[in-house]
């Protein structure tokens, strides 16, 4: 798997979520009773908000356990940044240029939350692994697809159309995009903080069989978990006559996770019942209003966009009087190019504000269930309701209630009875504000993509300038950056720190004994084996030539710790014989270890300190580790006592 370890992929924040899960949210969040769990299980719901959730949790995690649950990621982070998050969602906007047109939202967000649900319920009976982590990754396994309907709306809705059986979406993604959904999907997870053993198993959920995971491991079991988690989602989302094809296959399927044909079945109508019921949840945790879960799920597919300059403003009227709102009708008839959406209190207007999403709201202010001014406050509590120009209408001109609605948000105020002429004027200036906040949203919208785009090529640039090519561990450069990192970071805690030089001995035989392709063979050769028994967390790399570096910043960076660690390297290396074609070769390593010591002002001198050791070592014979201490170099094979360091 290439999969760079990358931190500038921003754009889980431009993700959109469904709109009957954000109408809910704002709901929920308006509520002072609201409770930690009826938040947690809409944003379970939703991928974006959950990936989001999820890496916030694990940005304040103090331990080193990650958090992949959401459930823990909210007990984490606690109910006021939830909820914070969970008014941050970003809406589909379905009248908006750009979106991604071939791209089924609703069908994508079905399918998450039934894939959610499938690997949870397998995970239940398979026990791989906690049930509401397998949730979270279930939930998040293709976030990679909406990610790229985000950040190539164009191109990617070309290539759904253009993707045949011969020819899958995926490879075209590969062709014309130069990355693809898994390959996102991975990188946003590791941004997310979500461990590594499941990002490489969610990475290979298409295809188990590349994955090279030996039989019967735990990554073995994960990826085919997510695999039938799949298969079984793609199943209850596909047409009837299609289902019972597929049936049987799955049956098979079960089978390779330890799952017999009766436990299967039940699992299979419990998962889909389960899946109906998430929906009439979210149904009943709103108010009346709330859509369907058909609905709920949906934001209809963009509409085929018109001209820009033509494109008419939607106005919504909130007025819980009849006459009043015939009136408003009556003063827009005259003004063409405007779409009337009407509502009589603030709650109704505010679930249809989701789904219409209007430019203008021009709201009365008394009217019974919400007020225009809760209406308001509910508006601009969510990151879409920033920019709507929202009109109150006031029954008097009392200076203290107009500063009132100021407050809450409004941009403008018309008082009863309505003046048409001054309406008007405030419909232009409402229009105009619209105009100007239209270009820079186009503005902004490229930009965000440019950016997205940009950290994708950065993330394979940068990708292969930290990568050695011969061994594909990372280069000098990256070993500089960490050594530069770990010493920040010492210096501020005053943690140990230490390091250690690495350098082949005699190497250059090799390369004249055998020829250099030869040398090279047995380069990598070590490296691999070198990087096995070196110890997860620290960074190992290849410093140039036969030489390499370790900085030790996991754990045990104390002295002894640190010499028992490069001797166990030495003796791993001189142990064993390499073979290519028909030659055994035995190879030896030297180590200089240097420890960050109190005069020293920077990471170079800690790196000549050990390259002193380390010559120290050459000097010595080889085939040992040299710790250079104040001005001695102390010899620590392994036939030698290390009491002497404590
Ligand atoms: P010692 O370190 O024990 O003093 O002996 P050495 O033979 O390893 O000496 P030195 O460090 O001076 O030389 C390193 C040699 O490693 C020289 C160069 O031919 C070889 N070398 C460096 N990089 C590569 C490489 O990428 N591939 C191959 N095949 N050889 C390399
Ligand atoms: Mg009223
Ligand atoms: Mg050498
Ligand atoms: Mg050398």
């Amino acid at each position: 798997m290439k999969i760079a370890d990358i931190n500038q992929l921003k754009i889980s924040t431009l993700l959109p979520s469904p709109k009957g899960v954000a109408l809910a949210l704002l709901e929920a969040c308006r509520r002072e009773d609201v409770t930690v769990n009826e938040i947690t299980k809409l944003v379970q719901t939703d991928p974006a908000l959950s990936g989001r959730l999820i890496q916030r949790a694990n940005s304040a995690n103090q331990t080193t356990r990650a958090i992949t649950s959401i459930t823990e990621a909210v007990s984490r982070v606690g109910l006021l940044s939830v909820k914070q998050l969970a008014m941050g969602f970003s809406l589909i906007d379905q009248y908006q240029k750009g979106s991604c047109k071939e791209f089924d939202y609703q069908g994508f967000w079905s399918h998450s939350l039934l894939m959610a649900i499938v690997t949870q319920e397998l995970g239940k009976s398979t026990r791989v692994s906690a049930p509401d982590e397998l949730f979270a990754c279930g939930l998040m396994a293709r976030i990679g697809c909406l990610a790229l309907a985000v950040i190539y709306p164009d191109r990617y809705s070309e290539l759904i159309a253009q993707q045949t059986l011969d020819t899958p979406l995926i490879r075209l993604e590969q062709q014309y995009l130069k990355t693809d959904h898994n390959e996102l999907t991975a990188a946003m997870l590791i941004n997310f903080g979500v461990p590594k053993i499941f990002v490489e198993s969610i990475y290979y959920h298409e295809t188990p069989d590349e994955s090279g995971f030996s039989e019967g491991s735990r990554p073995f079991q994960l990826v085919h978990l997510f695999y039938l988690g799949k298969q079984i989602a793609d199943f209850g989302l596909a047409e009837e006559s299609e289902r019972n094809q597929r049936i049987s296959e799955l049956m098979l399927l079960g089978g390779k996770i330890g799952l017999d044909a009766e436990s299967f079945g039940t699992l299979i109508d419990q998962v889909m019942q389960e899946w109906q019921s998430w929906g009439r949840m979210l149904k009943i945790s709103a108010v009346e209003l709330l859509p369907p879960f058909h609905k709920i799920m949906n934001a209809a597919a963009p509409r085929q966009e018109n001209d820009a300059d033509a494109a008419p403003l939607r106005i919504l009227a909130v007025e819980d009087d009849p006459s009043g709102l015939i009136l408003i009708k009556g003063l827009l008839a005259n003004t063409r190019g405007h779409t009337l959406f009407t509502a009589s209190n603030g709650q109704q207007a505010l679930s249809l504000a989701v789904e219409i999403s209007p430019h203008i709201v021009i709201t009365d202010w008394m009217m019974p269930v919400m007020s225009g001014l809760e209406l308001t406050k509910s508006l601009r509590a969510t990151e879409w309701g920033q920019n709507l120009y929202i009109i109150m209408l006031t029954g008097v001109e009392d200076e203290e209630e107009v500063i009132k609605a100021f407050d809450a948000g409004v941009d403008d105020y018309v008082t009863k009875p309505i003046n048409s002429r001054a309406f008007r004027a405030r419909l232009r200036a409402a229009w105009h504000y619209r105009k100007l906040q239209e270009s820079w949203e186009r503005d902004r919208e490229q930009l965000k993509r440019f950016a997205a785009e940009l950290a994708i090529t950065n993330r394979k640039l940068e990708h292969f300038a930290l990568t050695d090519v011969l061994t594909e561990l990372p280069n000098r450069r990256a070993g500089m950056e960490a050594l530069a990192d770990v010493w920040s970071v010492a210096n501020r805690s005053g943690q140990l720190m230490a390091i250690m030089l690495i350098d082949i001995d005699h190497f250059k035989n090799i390369n004249d004994t055998y020829g250099h392709a030869i040398g090279d063979k047995v380069l990598k050769e070590v490296a691999v084996s070198m990087k096995d028994a070196a110890r997860k967390g620290d960074t190992f790399c290849r410093m140039g030539g036969e030489e390499f570096l370790i900085v030790c910043h996991n754990g045990n960076t104390d002295a002894k710790s640190v010499v028992l660690f490069a001797e166990r390297i030495r003796q791993h290396v001189s142990k064993q014989q390499i073979h290519i074609d028909e030659a055994h070769i035995n190879i030896s390593v030297s180590i200089g270890i240097a420890l960050k010591e109190a005069h020293m002002k920077s990471g170079e001198h800690l790196v000549n300190a050990a390259d002193k050791a380390l010559y120290a070592a050459k000097n010595a014979g080889r085939n040992r580790v040299f710790l250079a201490l104040g001005d001695r170099f102390i010899s620590c094979s392994s036939d030698k006592p290390l009491s002497h360091l404590d």
